[in-house]
């Protein structure tokens, strides 16, 4: 097939792929008495009668991998293994890049490899051009054509059903830093990152092609954020045409810049300074480090509370606590009027304190409601059932706060339902013992049965079920 630009294969390319992606296959012949590695042409003739098709044996050739034996008289037509590859070469000062499809063939005695060119890429000073093989051949003649497009990668399935794993070919690079390409220095890059994903290093060549800001960047030692930006497509952070540093990184003046190099210089922190700044909160190492910890969000609200190192520091001590937890806590505080003092805000037992101080809310809010929640259970539960079981409406919200904490289940979030007239709720009771959770019931406004629901949510016995039904039908 005819590919746009005539460019050659790098040398020792060919070489380099059987070193790094051929699998190791041992020939035997026993009539002639000769095994030999397809791979690293080590030979093993004198064991061959001792061999067996598809035995596994450590070559210890140059290949020094594991091979696998085959027969010669059995059939290799379908042995074969393939992968893409990008690779780079240059034509005077201009760089090419190739996007190949690349076929393992072990049929033979010796390894052949078949190379289709799935994409071309021109590294010009102005643009850059990229050729991509079409995925929808010409009806007509049914021969795949080259399309020219934005530089990308061939769709992975251009070409087969499944995808391929990718490489780049990358013992070459420095041909590009005789190119108009030689600022993007993709050997620097790679120590920081891995960035020899074709379809990353794609992108990352064009960045720098398009703005000069990728070099600044690069030259001021700010590589990761480049890289990181590539990777993971973060949005605005970086304004890749700004004239000079702060414009680039957002920032104010180089005095910002040089303390963001020197204090932080990762992308997530500067992300966590653009917020700072936004919110004109001080800019320093650990409100920094905190912003990126919790967020933002967190972030401002706790400086409303204290000092935000400080409230971290607590937080930090104790396992598994959230700043939304403790957020939680706070606001639950305030709500109960309870003073804020250095008790208050860092307790000595915190989960004890958070769980008393959000049930004291829960009580405050269900007091509040206690009108229509009562309005509701009389006007829905119009009889109670006594028998050896009772099934009683719910007298209070509170009452619902206790029969959550005793059965293990969530009817605590159902006074806001109750309140608004959504459902009623029951308990089922022993007559034996009627003080005791036993059974929770929610009714619908037409007396329908929603739930019924014991410890930690369990389904009721058959006698609790028939109870409730028997309830239900004395009161239509
Ligand atoms: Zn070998």
């Amino acid at each position: 097939m005819n590919t746009p630009y005539k460019i050659n294969k790098p040398k020792g390319l060919d070489e380099w792929v059987i070193d790094h992606f051929a699998k190791s296959y041992i020939l035997v012949d026993k009539k002639k008495g000769t095994a030999i590695c397809q791979k690293c042409g080590e030979d093993y003739n004198y064991i061959a009668n001792e061999l067996k098709h598809n035995q596994e044996l450590e070559c210890d050739g140059w290949c020094y991998s594991t091979a696998i034996v085959k027969e010669k008289r059995y059939g290799r037509k379908n042995l074969a293994s393939a992968f893409r590859l990008l690779w780079f070469t240059r034509k005077n000062d201009i760089a090419y890049a190739q996007y190949d499809e690349i076929r393992v063939d072990y049929t033979g005695d010796k390894i052949a490899l078949e190379y289709t060119a799935l994409a071309q890429y021109r590294y010009g000073k102005k643009e850059t051009i990229a050729y991509v093989l079409n995925k929808y051949w010409s009806y007509n003649s049914m021969v795949p054509t080259f399309d020219r497009c934005n530089p990308k990668l061939p769709h992975q399935n251009s070409m087969n059903y499944w995808s391929l794993p990718e490489f780049t070919y990358t013992d070459n690079l420095e041909e590009l830093q005789k190119t108009t390409m030689k600022y993007a220095d993709l050997i620097e890059c790679e120590e920081i990152t891995n960035l020899y994903e074709p379809k990353l290093v794609i992108e990352y060549l064009e960045k720098h092609r398009k703005y000069a800001s990728v070099e600044k960047l690069r030259k001021a030692g700010f590589e990761d954020i480049v890289t990181w930006n590539i990777q993971w497509h973060t949005g605005h952070t970086i304004n890749w045409r700004g004239k000079n540093l702060p414009k680039i990184l957002k920032l104010s003046n180089m005095q910002e810049v040089r303390w963001f190099k020197n204090n932080a210089n990762t992308f997530p922190e500067l992300e966590a300074i653009h917020c700072l700044k936004k919110s004109k909160l001080k800019i320093n190492e650990a409100n920094v480090k905190l912003v990126k910890e919790v967020g933002i969000e967190h972030f401002i609200k706790i400086t409303t509370i204290d000092n935000p190192t400080k409230i971290y520091n607590y937080i930090s001590k104790e396992n598994n606590m959230f700043v939304s937890e403790y957020i939680d806590y706070y606001d639950a505080l305030i709500k109960l009027g309870v003073p804020i003092t250095k008790n208050t805000l860092y307790p000595k037992n915190f989960e004890e304190a958070h769980d008393r101080a959000t049930e004291g809310v829960e009580i405050l809010i269900s007091k509040e409601k206690s009108k229509e929640f009562k309005q509701t259970e009389n006007k829905i539960i119009t009889k109670t059932y006594e028998k050896e079981l009772i099934i009683r409406a719910a007298a209070e919200p509170e009452e619902l706060i206790k029969e959550s904490k005793e059965l293990s289940h969530c009817v605590r979030t159902y006074i806001d339902r109750v309140a608004r007239g959504v459902s009623a709720i029951a308990f089922v009771r022993e007559t034996s013992n009627p003080d005791k959770s036993f059974f929770t019931v929610e009714i619908s406004p037409k007396r329908e049965l929603l739930q019924i629901r014991g410890n930690h949510n369990c389904i009721p016995t058959p006698e609790v079920t028939a109870a409730v039904d028997q309830w239900i039908a004395s009161m239509a």
